[in-house]
């Protein structure tokens, strides 16, 4: 089951996601959004984050969820269910587009933004089959990972198709702070 707090509004989504949530993470980064999320973070740091940069906290932790609920802070709280469930609902709920469209995502490693990069820059840093293959690539600006729509874009695909399909069906508990 989904809990949000009334304080969540869907504009301008901007999350700090606990520790817990990796995986969510790095989808939401896939797909363009600006997430928060640094493992080592306790609770006290996560809320600080919040408050500070105005952004929607996003927990399994029920302790960390009453805090937010104290502090009358955007809060989502997923208690039991899946990776899916909690995504379809946040892409649902801020009306995030659930297609990976390189020149908004950003990097699933890190979150940082990416960048249009010739391949002609790349010849040491990607296999000769690759280059060959595509044409269009992106590097990450802090940790320098560099992506393209290869193979692994189909799952990508068949994994939002999936999501999508969720996306209507979720329901959640409004609490009102
Ligand atoms: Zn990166």
């Amino acid at each position: 089951m989904i809990y949000v707090s009334s304080r969540v509004s869907a504009f301008d989504p901007k999350f700090v996601v606990d520790a817990m949530l990796g995986d969510l993470a790095r989808w939401l980064w896939m797909l363009g959004v600006d997430a928060k999320y640094v493992p080592d973070l306790c609770d006290e740091d996560i809320v600080e984050m919040a408050v500070r940069e105005s952004r929607v906290v996003v927990t399994r932790d029920r302790g960390l969820w009453c805090r937010c609920i104290e502090l009358k802070l955007p809060v989502i709280y997923q208690e039991g269910g899946e990776l899916d469930e909690l995504l379809a609902f946040i892409c649902e709920t801020f009306h995030i587009e659930l297609e990976v469209d390189p020149r908004r995502a950003r990097c699933s490693r890190c979150g940082a933004p990416l960048v249009f990069v010739p391949r002609e820059e790349l010849v040491d840093r990607v296999a000769t089959g690759s280059l060959r293959r595509f044409t269009e690539f992106w590097v990450c600006r802090y940790c320098g990972a560099v992506y393209w729509c290869g193979s692994h874009h189909r799952n990508i695909r068949e994994f939002l198709k999936r999501i999508r399909l969720r996306a209507k069906t979720i329901k959640c508990h409004v609490v009102y702070v």
